[in-house]
């Protein structure tokens, strides 16, 4: 390098330091397309420069990229942690079932029982009674608690199904 061109890239690196690594890079590369112990020169610059933050007055601060602590759980927790979910699945399947049984015995809708007035399916208007019952599964539900709460009294019978419906 002359003694000019040296001169010309410090005053650049006081000016445009970004601009100025750009142009080392180059003239490394340069270099490295004879001289094959600079591919490994310019391998060094391009991995030291991605690690570095440059800060550039235009941009929004640069945030330093922490690495994320090593996860705190090992294979064995994963496994039970997976277990543990597919056991509370398959109770969430039978407890969405035993709902959905019971809210038809009971003509109630299935999602709020008429809890919710955003309900998609009854737009809250679901309590119980407010669909006919499923007669089997009201026979099934009801009528046991019933003759438990009134021993000896008569059950109603589930209401007929609505013509049509
Ligand atoms: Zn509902």
């Amino acid at each position: 390098m002359t003694p000019d061109a040296y001169q010309e890239l410090m005053q650049q690196f006081a000016a445009d330091p970004t601009a100025a690594r750009t142009k080392v890079r180059e003239m490394v590369a340069e270099i490295a397309g004879s001289d094959p112990r600079m591919g490994a020169v310019l391998q060094a610059i391009t991995a030291r420069e991605s690690a570095v933050v440059v800060v550039d007055e235009n941009e929004p601060p640069a945030v330093e990229v922490i690495p994320p602590p090593a996860p705190a759980i090992d294979a064995a927790d994963l496994a039970r942690i997976r277990r543990l979910v597919s056991r509370l699945e398959g109770e969430l399947d039978d407890l969405r079932r035993r709902n959905d049984l019971l809210a038809s015995a009971l003509g109630a809708c299935y999602l709020c029982w008429g809890g919710d007035a955003g309900c998609p399916v009854c737009e809250g208007n679901g309590r119980p009674g407010s669909e006919p019952p499923d007669r089997p599964l009201f026979r099934e539900y009801v009528t046991p608690a019933v003759r438990r709460v009134h021993p000896g009294g008569s059950v109603p019978p589930p209401p007929s199904p609505v013509k049509g419906a």
